[in-house]
């Protein structure tokens, strides 16, 4: 491929609000302002239930191929490398076929473990280099973006086209289990229905994988940029009520019943990567009421990527995650800059041994029963009448409404953009209609 003009593709990103569509919403544009010595694709989608990565990668692998020689050559990098799981065999066939006569790009196949898509474990897992605490997978030469995000790179560098669409799997208990491309801002309750409805009376519904996404309160909620799943659950399956447990239920029950057995470190994926994350100390800390003055010791939150493993190997089923969760927001940034880290951990020898098998955690969430269920992609069948496009579907400063109640807007047009000087992306009409309202956080548009 020959050179491509880097400014060139960080404009075509930002102007389409490209931002990572597999988690917390990093404007992509911002991402890839780095210069990385291997361009790492995140195939491995490892939340149980979901199946839009390993499905999409199958459908529109040339594009996702070209979309990777794209950002490597204009990133300067010296490879890029598709990591997904060996059990993703479609996907895994039609790279190959796509990848022919490239040799600046490979492939790495993943085991069938959880949480391979967080971002620290995969560099670990394809390049073998442990990202220092508190770093960035930079820090190991290292850039990684999950599949959608690239396609809609692709999208917006090779089709001028904005992030007006969002890929997700509707499953759980629900009649027809499907992946869906929708319009970004559609209500969920729109999107179950077109999944033949939920097959239980008193439903509730998790937003994301069923590990770290959150329960809706709301079906009227809007999918956003980031929305990856909808899991429709009875209202008293065990996953929602784990979900629905507050911190100081769960921290009273800690209090009790936490035996330090220090099982929630020992599966640890941070703390098996050598990260200085111990979750069993903080939770006898907290038990004791340290966290505010062991600042040098709780810091140690702002390791946790809040992958809730621990919570499944917690043999009294305590949420240390969600401990560091609110600590995070408690002890604030002044802390986690005090925090001492390691700059260069070693993996923890027995890494290797406890990797959590899929199959397993499967069994132990109480998902068995969904786990078969195929979630084809499909086409839409409906047309959405109301789109609720939220100002803030990204990390970073909400977006500012450029459109006023009462206009008429075309699918793909700008209708909120980043404020001067800040990050974060832009938002589209993600179908022509007309702007029914404006509020502090929404854009309604009544389509067409
Ligand atoms: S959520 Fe738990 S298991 Fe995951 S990184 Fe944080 S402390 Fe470790
Ligand atoms: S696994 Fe559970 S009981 Fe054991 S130390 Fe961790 S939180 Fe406490």
């Amino acid at each position: 491929m020959g050179a491509i003009d880097k400014n060139e593709l960080l404009a075509a990103v930002a102007r389409a609000g490209v931002v990572g569509a597999g988690g917390a919403g990093f404007p992509t544009a911002v991402k890839l302002a780095a210069t990385p010595e291997v361009v790492i694709v995140n195939g491995a989608e490892c939340e149980p239930l979901l199946k839009v990565d390993q499905q999409l990668a199958e459908l529109r692998a040339g594009e996702l191929v070209r979309a990777l020689e794209t950002v490597v050559a204009s990133l300067g990098a010296k490879s890029g490398i598709l990591a997904f799981k060996e059990k993703y065999k479609g996907a895994l066939a039609a790279l190959a076929q796509e990848i022919k006569g490239k040799p600046n790009l490979s492939i790495r196949t993943l085991g069938n473990s959880y949480p391979m898509g967080d971002e620290q474990v995969l560099v670990y897992e394809v390049l073998g280099r442990v990202v220092p605490e508190g770093g960035l997978p930079l820090a190991c030469g290292a850039l990684v973006i999950n599949v959608e995000s690239l396609l809609n790179v692709f999208d917006a560098y090779h089709n001028g086209a904005p992030v007006t669409q969002k890929y997700l799997t509707v499953t759980g208990s629900v009649k027809n289990p499907a992946t869906f491309k929708v319009p970004v801002g559609i209500a969920m309750a729109e999107v179950v229905a077109a999944a033949g409805g939920a097959t239980v009376p008193d439903p509730v519904i998790i937003n994301g994988g069923p590990m770290m996404g959150k329960l809706e309160e709301s079906l009227t909620n809007p999918v956003t940029k980031i929305t990856k799943g909808l899991i429709v659950l009875p209202r008293n399956h065990p996953r929602a009520e784990a979900k629905r447990r507050g911190l100081s239920q769960m921290m009273r029950i800690a209090k009790t019943s936490c035996c330090h057995c220090a099982y929630c470190t020992e599966l640890c994926p941070r703390y098996l990567l050598g990260h200085n994350l111990h979750p069993d100390t903080i939770m006898r800390l907290a038990s004791y009421g340290q966290t505010g003055e062991g600042a040098q010791r709780a810091g140690q939150v702002f390791l946790c990527c809040e992958c809730g493993l621990c919570e499944q190997a917690c043999v009294m089923g305590l949420q240390p995650w969600r401990l560091n969760h609110e600590l995070k927001g408690r002890l604030g940034p002044e802390v986690a800059r005090l925090f001492k880290k390691d700059p260069a951990p070693k993996a923890n020898r027995f890494r290797e041994l406890r990797g959590y098998p899929i199959p397993k955690l499967v069994q132990k969430l109480g998902l068995a029963q969904y786990d078969s269920l195929k979630a084809p992609l499909k086409d839409f069948p409906a047309k959405p009448t109301l789109l609720k496009l939220a100002l803030k579907q990204h990390l970073g400063a909400p977006s500012q409404p450029i459109v006023s109640v009462g206009e008429r807007v075309q699918v793909g047009q700008t209708i909120a953009e980043t404020p001067q000087g800040a990050t974060g992306a832009t938002v589209h009409a993600s179908l022509p209609g007309r702007v029914e309202s404006i509020d502090a956080t929404h854009i309604t548009i009544a389509a067409d």
